[in-house]
């Protein structure tokens, strides 16, 4: 028998005390995730920046508004979707995760993830891609293909703050997301089938 679903809030009051690796000493607070808790679509990027520590929240600032407007490419709004990181800590500097890092905190994005059950999981970046689909291939060749792991359907796409640093990227996000819509509209139709 499988075992029950632990309530999110439940899920993010245990993460608030977590101090499973170092990087508890530098946060300002855990940034657990924001959204709809039945939400049909999980985002998941790498870990809290700057802003995102300060203000308890995934993707604020810059990347953030640039994931509002990408959302909107897809129909999404982001109060029906749910915005999670790998990591609920902020690493110093915006440096990479790392691997024991996001061994200690995978638990908080398992439990998050059953709780929610999405039909799509959205991987934002490499470390994203690689945590949900146990794989060594890089977001440059996955980004934009339909991938399962498990019952999920993952669909692997850039960061959105990379494109804030190379231009060149944009147009790769924006078509995937414009596929993303593509996707969660023929879902929709085989539903209601
Ligand atoms: S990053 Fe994750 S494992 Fe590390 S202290 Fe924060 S909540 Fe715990």
């Amino acid at each position: 028998m499988s075992k029950p679903h632990i309530p999110l809030p439940d899920i993010e009051a245990q993460a608030a005390q977590c101090r499973r690796c170092p990087l508890c000493d530098g946060r300002t607070q855990t940034v657990f995730g924001v959204g709809n808790p039945n939400a049909r679509v999980l985002f998941i990027g790498e870990a809290p920046g700057k802003n995102e520590d300060l203000q308890g929240e995934p993707f604020v600032g810059a990347a953030g508004k640039y994931l509002d407007e990408l959302l909107g490419i897809a129909g999404l709004k982001r109060e029906e979707v749910y915005i999670a990181n790998v990591l609920k800590c902020r690493p110093p500097g915006n440096r990479n995760p790392r691997p024991e890092e996001i061994e200690a905190c995978a638990p908080f994005l398992r439990e998050q993830t059953r709780t929610i059950d999405p039909e799509f999981i959205v991987t934002l970046g490499n470390f994203a891609t690689k945590f949900v689909l146990k794989t060594e291939i890089g977001i440059t060749r996955l980004h934009g293909t339909l991938q399962q792991a498990g019952k999920f359907k993952v669909f692997p796409i850039f960061h959105p703050a990379a494109a804030l640093y190379d231009g060149s990227k944009r147009i790769a996000l924006e078509d995937d997301f414009t596929t993303l819509g593509e996707l969660l509209a023929i879902a929709n139709e085989i539903e209601d089938k």
